[in-house]
């Protein structure tokens, strides 16, 4: 079969893609169905003008990528950075069909973009921003659909506009049409934490994989937003000792282990983990090196590369970001026998409490977080022990074993369908 070449320095498409051809070989996937899996359905950019707060008028770009929608309605978040790109947005989306497979979600892939710098933006404009990217997808998103949700520096908020601008154009109020939102405003109890707890969850099936023990078990975790901070208090409550923290303007080390109650409290006020007074400063770099058990990226993608794979000393790498292996790092990774829980298993909590979001706002009825927790770890384990045995039957490693099978079901889906002409 004919298959989309790769580059020596490849961008995250190029990433996703190395992975899923190795999959898809392994599953002797027609070229047909490789075609149809490989191709989003449908990939929208648009013009956003912005009447800035000096009276500008600036136009951004924005995009929204449905890679599928055979299982379902589109699911993934939207990022808002100045380096957003279209072929990023591409393989988040793909990465999301995978992860709602992984975990067996009834819902597809999707993610959506806008360049920009949300930080040099007003309150007043990021809201414009947000609306106006809405109205222009107007007729693409919906609760049957296509359901966004919050990823890197989006928040609760910015759903909040979503929802409410959604809302207007369907004369009606439609909680349905995203996930993340305000707890007052159809979002889920556990939703915020969901990512993070679901990072423990598959963490505490690795270790007792290994026969570790979560008081021995030291962790370094790269990136200190909504997936690190949760991921670090989680682990911390639970017994893990978490010796490393990094974000973008800092890392922090500590052997001893790092009070997480307290760095919490130092990063609400000075809004970084840099200048905690009980931990060593690092470089970032340096830090994803140190001896650990576990490694924890929750920042961004291709920040384990061929450059620093060989020296990295964890046993254990979950991914709590999205695609922070590259395809060449894998490969050293698995010579050297690192254990990684790849991103569309090991970061799906939150996916999947968004999934729990989506079925409470339909139903009109909320669930406690008791149930929610519950379900997720229900899901979480379930999905785990999947991955892992099938990795085990075909002696795959636990992110090709996880392709397989996310690609086994939308490709079960689609024959199921079948192609309408
Ligand atoms: P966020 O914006 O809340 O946090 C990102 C964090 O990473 C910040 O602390 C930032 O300072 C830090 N960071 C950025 N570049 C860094 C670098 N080079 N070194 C160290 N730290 C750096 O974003 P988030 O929602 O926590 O998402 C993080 C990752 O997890 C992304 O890959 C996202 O796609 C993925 N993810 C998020 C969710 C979710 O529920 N939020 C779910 C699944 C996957």
């Amino acid at each position: 079969m004919e298959k989309v070449a790769s580059q020596t320095e490849p961008n995250p498409f190029e990433e996703m893609v190395q992975r899923f051809n190795i999959a898809a070989e392994k599953l002797k996937l027609d070229d047909g169905l490789y075609q149809v899996l490989l191709t989003p359905d449908r990939e929208i950019g648009v013009a956003i003008p912005v009447l800035m707060d000096n009276g500008s008028l600036k136009v951004f770009k924005g995009y929204r990528v449905q890679h599928s929608v055979a299982r379902g309605p589109g699911k993934g978040g939207i990022r808002y950075a100045p380096d957003v790109t279209l072929d990023e947005v591409r393989a988040l989306a793909a990465w999301m069909t995978w992860k709602c497979a992984v975990v067996n979600l009834p819902f597809g892939g999707a993610k959506g973009g806008i360049v920009c710098d949300p930080k040099k933006l007003s309150n007043a404009e990021l809201e414009k921003l947000t609306r106006r990217y809405t109205a222009s997808l107007i007729d693409v998103i919906g609760p049957d659909r296509d359901v966004p949700a919050p990823d890197v520096n989006t928040d609760e908020r910015i759903m909040a506009w979503i929802m409410d601008t959604y809302s207007m154009h369907a004369r009606r109020t439609v909680t349905g049409v995203v996930t993340g939102k305000p707890l007052d405003l159809g979002g889920s109890v556990g939703r915020r934490e969901a990512t993070g707890r679901g990072c423990k969850i598959v963490c505490d099936r690795a270790i007792s994989r290994f026969g570790m023990k979560r008081e021995n078990t030291r962790v370094i975790i790269q990136g200190f937003g909504n997936v690190g901070s949760m991921a670090a208090h989680i682990l911390y409550g639970a017994g893990y000792s978490i010796i490393g923290v990094s974000d973008v303007h800092g890392a922090i080390i500590n052997t001893l282990g790092i009070n997480i109650t307290k760095l919490m409290a130092h990063v609400h006020e000075a809004k970084t983990v840099a200048g905690f007074p009980d931990a060593e400063p690092i470089s970032g770099e340096e830090l994803l090196v140190q001896p650990c058990d576990i490694l924890l990226p929750a920042a961004t993608e291709n920040q384990i590369t061929h450059e620093n794979a060989g020296s990295i000393q964890a046993r254990i790498i979950c991914e709590g970001a999205n695609g922070p292996t590259t395809a060449q790092a894998d490969e050293i990774l698995f010579d050297k026998k690192v254990f990684i829980i790849p991103d569309i298993l090991a970061n799906a909590g939150g996916v999947t409490v968004s999934y729990f979001e989506w079925v409470q706002d339909r139903q009109g009825y909320f669930w406690n977080l008791k149930t929610v927790n519950e379900r997720l770890e229900e899901i979480m384990v379930n999905s785990f022990d999947t991955v892992a045995s099938y990795a085990d039957r075909h002696s795959v490693n636990m992110r090709i074993a996880a392709y397989m099978l996310a690609i086994d079901r939308v490709a079960f889906t689609i024959r199921e369908r079948g192609i309408y002409a």
